[in-house]
């Protein structure tokens, strides 16, 4: 039944500490306003530009808010900003890499390569392959960050570079240090280059804490940005934001659409128009003040696993502004019961698992993950004995 499925998600969704889904939503208010509407009985479509928005049945105007909302957190000058509320971080991936083959486009005859790290979500090269582009993994350190030397190796200057950095690995939390690797770019002086970030969760908590320069386009520029909504900000379901210049925009086929107010140059026709009214919701009842609190206790919860988990002399890792904390991967019963995801790197001793310190991850739920991480593995040194 599905009253059944419902209770078993309720029952889960707590134990869940191993992806990084925010399982603290607050958009009851928002759904008891939008029965109070009776927009439940309406089909609404945000097909269209949200900066250039028509009257009818959609909600362009509140996404070009959502997006110029956020968009000053990451360095967006308001004269040139464009985006869109996407259905997910891999939705803003697309755009990007897309997006910037056409502005390479616009710069060089060659064709682009692109440039990722074998740590990168693995969207960007599905999505590269898709977009039938060159892909060059570049290797990354045991943090999971991008190597510059390997870059230097890698960049061919002839062709124009389609850079993606990634802030925040999805394992091992590592963010790609922009800097030195804007060196390397710089050096080697190619024909063009774009830069897409992509910042699924990290782009969510970062521009709330202490760090919010690693995703400020004017401390390292970049030329767009995909953030998950449904990871940091709460969102009940997949959704995301792709924020880019009105520079970029201007070299994409627009494909004039007249009967769509013209402009066109997103991959996809229709999109929701609930998404952006959540997003503008959240904003109005969580905001700044909410957000950065957040951000901050997930970052002060990692340190403490990170401490206890040394304290007990376990072998585990974190990086810098990271709210992953990553270790040896326990006994198949802790992973089950935490649903901790698991990978490998043989520089490491081999398996890998992690814990992703969302909103609803609190110290004492990581006090139980703890105990039970040390009771499995005394029990694990008894039975070698
Ligand atoms: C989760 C994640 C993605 C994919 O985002 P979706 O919103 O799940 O499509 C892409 N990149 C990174 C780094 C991620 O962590």
């Amino acid at each position: 039944m599905v009253e059944d499925l419902a209770k078993a998600v309720m029952e889960q969704k707590m134990h869940e500490i191993g992806y990084p889904g925010n399982q603290c939503v607050k958009l009851t208010k928002f759904y008891k306003w939008l029965l109070k509407t009776g927009l439940d009985t309406s089909i609404m479509n945000n097909a269209g530009d949200p900066y250039h928005p028509y009257p009818g049945t959609n909600t362009l105007v509140y996404e070009r808010t959502v997006i110029d909302f956020f968009g000053s957190y990451f360095g967006f000058d308001m004269s040139n900003i464009w985006g869109i509320v996407t259905f997910c971080g891999t939705d803003g991936n697309n755009h990007g890499i897309y997006f910037g083959v056409q502005y390479l486009k616009s710069k060089s005859k060659e064709k682009p390569i692109v440039y990722v790290s074998d740590a990168a979500h693995y969207s960007n090269m599905r999505l590269a392959d898709a977009q039938n582009l060159e892909i060059r993994l570049i290797k990354t350190n045991t943090n999971g960050e991008m190597l510059p030397e390997d870059l230097e190796k890698q960049l061919d200057p002839t062709r124009p570079v389609l850079m993606i950095y990634a802030v925040g690995t999805t394992f091992k939390g590592a963010i790609d240090n922009q800097k030195e690797l804007n060196k390397v770019i710089e050096k080697k002086n190619p024909v063009a280059v774009y830069r897409h970030i992509d910042a699924a969760l990290f782009g969510g908590y970062l521009p709330f804490t202490e760090y919010s320069d690693l995703v400020d386009r004017n401390k390292c520029p970049f030329d767009s940005i995909a953030v998950s909504g449904h990871k940091f900000f709460g969102m009940d379901e997949p959704a995301g934001i792709f924020i880019t210049t009105r520079d970029v925009l201007k070299a994409q086929n627009p494909f004039h659409v007249t009967y769509l107010n013209e402009d066109m140059p997103m991959l996809n026709c229709s999109r929701s128009s609930i998404t952006p009214l959540k997003f503008w919701w959240l904003i109005q009842h969580e905001g700044d003040a909410g957000w950065r609190k957040q951000a901050n206790q997930l970052l002060s919860n990692a340190q403490w696993l990170y401490k206890k988990l040394k304290e007990i002399e376990y072998p585990c890792y974190m990086n810098k502004a990271s709210n992953t904390v990553f270790f040896t991967c326990p006994p198949q019963v802790v992973v089950d019961k935490y649903h901790l995801a698991t990978d490998y790197d043989a520089r490491l001793g081999g398996r890998l698992a992690h814990v992703v310190v969302m909103q609803h991850v609190s110290k004492k739920k990581l006090k139980e993950f703890l105990a039970d991480l040390i009771l499995v593995t005394k029990n694990r040194k008894k039975m070698e004995k």
